[in-house]
């Protein structure tokens, strides 16, 4: 396309930002650039490039094209999503304190208790669905809020605007991993977050044929800081990956909301199902974040958790299912099953799991792309078997 794709809807900036034409060539996919280094004009004069853990085109057009889609000033493109949040973590200096949402990703909660802890940095882990207690919980030692919405397995929201402000007040900034949702349905930069943080391993790059991850920051200060860290530490996307995340992302609109359809239908369908005690699913009307989700994203996603109520029961419906693949991870075109307490978040002690409603009945689905008929039979004839 002509013209800057920055003035474009969501849709058209996907597929065009961070991506004219290949200038040598005119190509318009662009290319891998598999290489390690590139050769000086003459000392002192380069193109702007001069060794790939620095720069490399194809990574550098995705980080452009992540920096519109969320609406932020700069990308960074991380080996994966767990590199993006190590490098996020890097603000912060010993003895500072973030406060976080008890609830994220498992391996989020390994990496700040198991390892940042040795560093002197301390967590406080709060139901960031309350802001009064997101505001109890910070310290004059508080850099970072660090929060998920939907958070992974429990679906549980958090008023993104609302914790923004009250970080604002006490000198803190806001990071938000968005990898649940993507930036087509929220954009958490715009709603007042600092750094937003992505898996491009799951809806990004939709296909489960990558491990990735990025930040997007609109602070120039943050961006130069990331962009150091990238070099100095070099867990950086490689330009196949780049790619590959790169044409996922053309298809993310229509993908999502194909995902979002096919989820809804699933949900309503398990709500009625008499083998299943609960269902969380952010697009009911009775679950607890649906006004704010409605207000702050502009869908509700395709993850859905729900409570089986024994172990039992949750084996022989992940036994049974034919459509769905057994298997941890979320956001690609296939539909995955997984049993959270033995898999997803078995790293999280038994007790800390309970007190998080993480039952051993809990299961959840990242509902993918194949005929939604297809899945809707699959479940009924696995919740048959129970
Ligand atoms: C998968 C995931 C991560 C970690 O990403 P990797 O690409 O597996 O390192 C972080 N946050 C959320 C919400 C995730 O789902």
């Amino acid at each position: 396309m002509k013209g800057d794709p920055r003035t474009r809807a969501f849709s058209t900036r996907a597929i065009h930002a961070g991506q004219p034409p290949d200038p040598s060539t005119g190509s318009v996919a662009v290319p891998i650039y598999q290489t390690s280094t590139y050769v000086y004009e003459e000392l002192g004069k380069h193109k702007g490039y001069e060794y790939a853990r620095v720069q490399n085109p194809t990574r550098a057009a995705l980080e452009s094209n992540l920096a519109t889609l969320e609406d932020g000033l700069a990308g960074h493109a991380f080996a994966s999503g767990m590199s993006a949040i190590s490098t996020l973590m890097t603000l912060l200096e010993a003895g500072e304190h973030t406060v976080c949402s008890r609830d994220v990703y498992g391996g989020t909660f390994r990496f700040f208790h198991q390892v940042l802890e040795r560093y002197d940095l301390s967590f406080s882990w709060v139901d960031s669905t309350r802001l009064d207690a997101v505001a109890e919980a910070m310290t004059d030692r508080t850099r970072l809020v660090y929060i998920e919405t939907p958070t992974n397995p429990m679906m549980e929201i958090t008023d993104i605007a609302g914790v923004a402000e009250i970080a604002h007040s006490r000198g803190a900034i806001l990071a938000v991993d968005n990898t649940f949702m993507s930036p087509y349905f929220q954009r958490p930069l715009e709603l007042g977050a600092d750094v937003v943080i992505h898996s491009t391993t799951k809806f990004l790059n939709g296909h489960s044929d990558s491990i990735g991850g990025a930040l997007i920051s609109k602070r120039v200060d943050h961006a130069d800081w990331f962009a150091f860290v990238q070099k100095s530490v070099g867990a950086i996307l490689s330009p196949f990956d780049s790619f590959l995340v790169l044409r996922g992302i053309k298809t993310l609109a229509v993908r999502m909301e194909q995902h979002e359809s096919s989820g809804r239908r699933l949900a309503e369908f398990l709500v009625t199902h008499p083998k299943v005690e609960t269902v969380l699913y952010p697009g009911l009307i009775d679950h607890p974040g649906y006004e704010i989700q409605r207000r702050q994203a502009t869908g509700f996603g395709a993850l859905i958790s729900f409570d089986l109520g024994s172990y039992q029961a949750a084996k022989t419906l992940l036994d049974a299912v034919e459509v769905m693949s057994l298997a941890e991870s979320l956001g690609g075109v296939e539909t995955l099953i997984s049993h959270p307490a033995s898999m997803t978040h078995a790293s999280v002690p038994a007790a800390r799991r309970a007190d998080l409603g993480i039952g051993e009945g809990l299961v959840r689905i990242s509902v993918g792309l194949e005929d939604a008929d297809d899945l809707m039979a699959d479940l009924e004839h696995g919740l048959a078997r129970i």
